[in-house]
């Protein structure tokens, strides 16, 4: 170690992945500093996954009312408080920001509020105060971006979603990804009319085509209006709440136009141009495969660097970067095309792997499988719900490796969870095939899918 500097590590935002390399270096022994402006836990804890996933469960609940209904119930009270909700998401909320900082503080890490400006390649200041180290790691996450237009500020992003006062009666989401489809869920399970507005024709299109054009069914099955190839061209206030006018010349009414069109990396306050570290024109950092920027003594990773936008894959980058400086360097690099993800939507997405479209690109259409099914789930026999289910696997056919797994309907994100490993370790069809199934599950369907898709 060198001790002409302040610290040994010096990491910028509290977030994912920031926390994880501050608390992974100081338990070696390492003297670090974390400097945060605002919340510890960063976008994910506070207005990302966590109060997310919690309002899902209360639309998860709302739905499960409906449900019972089928199965004898009858005092099925089909009322929502959202002021209790939002009061106890908030409280747990603030445990787990207290949790970071106890967790930062129990492993000898120096928490410093404010906003760290570059001084030069190894000196932030803090409200004045100069702070060196011998590396400084960049973890700051991004922020919603909003198109700028018309009326734009009578509009929301989620960080302001999980408090609002009370919940809309319309809304209209605009965006097509994962934070639209997501709280448009909630809101519409919830009681809200919802409205999604995207400006392309297939909500969440980096996924296989099959579960984006399966969700959107279902979707509409729950009373989502969705508008695609549709965009805004200005909103407007109201004398009762907001006037959304659109490309195709209708006007839409709304109490809430929440903006789901992607989030931006918030590097603008930290002063870059007094070192050589360089952004793409996406404002993304750049970074070499060791998170190094053009400054060899500064870092980045996370959301800042925008490999993938998601709070397990800045935490594993954030482990390998400590083992890579600290430890004995030999924790596996991460594969970033074997990431797992869920989508929290009503019902649920997730996937591991390639899509069939990606599979097909990349080793041709007479190279891949498909196998696949969609069906009621047992669940909704009986309950009258209309929902299904989508299940999916793409196959190499000449190594027989299942390159994909895709997966809409219930508990999807636990389930493919567990899959992932599967496909994580090089699973062949035939070792899906051996597999047992567990009766009666939906899961189960994954082992049994016999018979491919024509070509
Ligand atoms: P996404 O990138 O997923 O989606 C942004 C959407 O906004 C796209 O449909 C995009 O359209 C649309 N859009 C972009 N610019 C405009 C514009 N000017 N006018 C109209 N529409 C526009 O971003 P999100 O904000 O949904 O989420 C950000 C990231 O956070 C995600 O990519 C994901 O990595 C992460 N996340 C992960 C979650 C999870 O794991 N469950 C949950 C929430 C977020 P187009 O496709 O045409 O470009």
């Amino acid at each position: 170690m060198q001790f002409d500097f302040d610290f040994d590590l010096l990491v910028i935002g509290g977030g994912s992945g920031g926390v994880r390399a501050a608390r992974m270096a100081a338990v070696q022994g390492v003297r670090v500093a974390l400097v945060e402006k605002q919340y510890l836990g960063g976008t994910c804890v506070n207005v990302g996954c966590i109060p997310k996933k919690l309002f899902h469960y209360a639309a998860q609940f709302s739905e499960q009312c409906h449900d019972a209904v089928g199965f004898g119930r009858s005092d099925a009270a089909h009322i929502h408080d959202w002021q209790k909700m939002t009061a106890n998401v908030t409280a747990e909320v603030q445990r787990l920001n207290g949790i970071y900082q106890k967790l930062l503080l129990d492993a000898g890490v120096a928490v410093i509020r404010g906003a760290a400006q570059f001084v030069d390649a190894q000196t932030v200041a803090v409200d004045g105060k100069k702070i060196s180290a011998q590396r400084i790691l960049i973890a700051v996450g991004g922020s919603p971006w909003k198109p700028n237009l018309s009326g734009i500020e009578h509009a929301i992003t989620s960080d302001e979603f999980f408090s609002l006062p009370e919940r809309p009666k319309r809304a209209v989401v605009v965006g097509g990804g994962y934070i639209a489809v997501e709280l448009a869920g909630i809101l519409q399970a919830l009681g809200t009319r919802t409205t999604v507005l995207y400006r392309g024709d297939a909500l969440l299109r980096h996924f296989d085509a099959d579960v984006s054009a399966f969700l959107q069914q279902e979707m509409l099955k729950k009373g989502i209006a969705l508008q695609l190839n549709n965009n805004v061209t200005a909103i407007e206030k109201a004398d009762a709440g907001l006037l959304v006018h659109c490309e195709n010349g209708e006007t839409l009414a709304a109490d809430c136009v929440l903006y789901a069109t992607g989030r931006k990396p918030v590097t603008a306050a930290l002063h870059l141009e007094h070192t050589a570290v360089q952004r793409a024109s996406s404002g993304h950092v750049l970074v070499d495969e060791n998170f190094c920027t053009q400054e060899p003594s500064i870092y980045a990773l996370g959301d800042v660097v925008g490999r993938k936008e998601l709070t397990p894959v800045a935490t594993a980058e954030a482990m390998w970067l400590v083992n890579h400086w600290y430890g004995d360097g030999a924790r596996a690099r991460i594969n970033y095309e074997l990431i797992p993800s869920a989508v929290f939507s009503s019902p649920e997405v997730a996937a591991v792997g390639l899509s069939q479209q990606q599979a097909e690109q990349r080793f041709g259409v007479e190279d891949v499988v498909i196998y696949r099914t969609d069906f009621r789930p047992l669940k909704h026999t009986v309950s009258g719900s209309s929902e299904r289910m989508l299940m999916k696997l793409v196959v190499q056919q000449s190594t027989d490796r299942v390159l994909g797994l895709h997966m809409v309907g219930a508990e999807a994100g636990e389930i493919v969870q567990g899959f992932a490993v599967a496909i994580q370790a090089g699973a062949t069809k035939k070792q899906f095939d051996a597999t047992i199934g567990i009766h009666p599950t939906a899961a189960e369907e994954f082992v049994t899918l016999r018979t491919p898709l024509p070509r």
